[in-house]
């Protein structure tokens, strides 16, 4: 029997795979409703298996920078994939995607690839501890580092959503080494640093925070992270695995204009595929396995088909930096036109918004860490949501998200998004939920 649309298909899901998703954000957990099953994507739309159209303002979580299904990257995969599928021995691409990588992101002298966000985190993370011979690290609350057992204690977005602050199965030795401060806090973390003199082996921090919706690092604060770690010889990570080649080409520290000791990276720099990496200092990269102790592996790591899409779209990107200025002018029509209909409306609501990436949050607070990201009201949120979708926006299902914007997404697009945006909120009002 032939399955028939994301109602069905979410029903036979659950009886094979644990709730149904190979991930748990895409349940829909946080909004209520089922997850829509996905037939196929182009462009700015998305398609689902009851063949409904939507604007895609997921676009995978980040890496569909430049639009679904994009030319150039699937041709750069159909020519990969004639030389076979796998190696595990090294390429000529991997020379040139690392060469490239450290051109576009000055910060990394050397680079390791990697196949998820996740692994990338983790082993930047036993890096730094090799390379520095301490224990501790300090992560910030609401900030996601993926999924490995040191970064899954005040993890922001999936985790919250899920109410799982703490996942069982991290150990408490594991979570004894993972200290944590609010962001934006320095103070705070000065205090953990005394604490703990001599036994911190990094800081870990998004740059600029898109998983407890979009939260950006005040004025002198990332700044202020690099003088502590200097001060103490800290390895300051910046986990760019969403912000990499979005802000920028060079990412967040290319446009805040601070440099870490080593960075991660994701999502886009596969094109789609699954790929990580972490880089940085040379001397610290020479630590990694076989140059140096550390021992870091990966069967499929530098695959070369995931090398030839995130190749050519690393090219791409460093070829065309116009497009960031379409990207930032589209994704600033969009924050724009929000703002208006919320005025309009007598709304007070709060944007954060940061090149392309933005959220709309049902607070009236200022959201400068996870705690005022949580006054907002998340039953509002997925009322919002459900009036979206309902009009043909694919928002990211959860409050605690940020909303990227692709190429894709011309004026057409952004007016059906204010039109839809204005429509629902007016809904929300009359019906007196807001
Ligand atoms: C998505 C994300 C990760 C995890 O990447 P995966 O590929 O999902 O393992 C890590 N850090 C940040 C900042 C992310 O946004």
């Amino acid at each position: 029997m032939q399955l028939k649309g994301s109602k069905q298909l979410f029903e036979e899901a659950q009886k094979f795979i644990p709730g149904g998703v190979n991930s748990p954000v895409r349940a829909f957990k946080a909004v209520g409703g089922d997850p829509l099953f996905i037939k196929s994507a182009k462009g700015a739309y998305i398609y689902d298996e009851d063949d409904n159209a939507y604007i895609e303002l997921i676009n995978s979580w980040g890496p569909m920078i430049l639009g679904h299904a994009n030319e150039l990257i699937e041709s750069a995969v159909f020519s990969a994939i004639k030389g076979s599928l796998s190696f595990g021995a090294p390429t000529r691409r991997e020379v040139e995607i690392a060469e490239l990588i450290c051109q576009m992101v000055p910060s990394i002298e050397k680079v390791r690839m990697v196949n998820s966000g996740t692994e990338a985190t983790m082993s930047a993370i036993r890096l730094a501890r090799g390379f520095t011979g301490r224990d501790k690290i300090i992560k910030f609350e609401g900030c996601y580092h993926g999924h490995g057992d040191s970064f899954l204690i005040a993890a922001g977005s999936g985790a919250v959503t899920l109410g799982i602050p703490d996942s069982p199965g991290v150990t408490k030795g594991t979570a004894s080494d993972t200290l944590t401060a609010p962001y934006n806090d320095l103070e705070a973390v000065q205090h953990l640093v005394d604490a703990n003199t001599g036994r911190i082996a990094a800081i870990i921090i998004e740059p600029v925070a898109g998983n407890m919706g979009c939260v950006l690092p005040e004025p002198d604060y990332l700044e202020g992270l690099r003088s502590i770690c200097d001060k103490n010889d800290i390895i300051l990570i910046f986990d760019e695995v969403m912000t990499g080649f979005r802000l920028a080409r060079g990412g967040a520290q290319e446009v805040l204009n601070v440099t870490p000791d080593m960075t991660t990276l994701g999502k886009i720099i596969g094109g789609g595929m699954p790929v990580g990496a972490y880089g940085g200092k040379k001397e610290i990269m020479d630590y990694v396995s076989p140059a140096g102790p550390v021992y870091q592996a990966g069967t499929l790591s530098g695959n070369p088909i995931a090398m030839a899409a995130g190749m050519t779209m690393l090219n791409y990107l460093n070829d065309h930096p116009v497009v960031y200025e379409e990207l930032n002018k589209t994704t600033h029509t969009i924050v724009e036109g929000i703002q208006k209909n919320l005025d309009n409306l007598g709304l007070t609501f709060t944007i954060n918004h940061i090149g392309s990436m933005f959220s709309l949050f049902f607070t009236e607070n200022k959201v400068t860490d996870f705690n005022v990201a949580k006054t907002s009201n998340t039953e509002t949120f997925g009322l919002y949501f459900k009036g979206m979708l309902d009009r043909g926006i694919y928002l990211a299902p959860s409050q605690y998200e940020a909303l990227f914007i692709s190429r894709a997404i011309k004026n057409v697009e952004v007016e059906a998004i204010l039109d839809a945006n204005y429509e629902v909120l007016t809904e929300l009002k009359k019906g007196g939920t807001i």
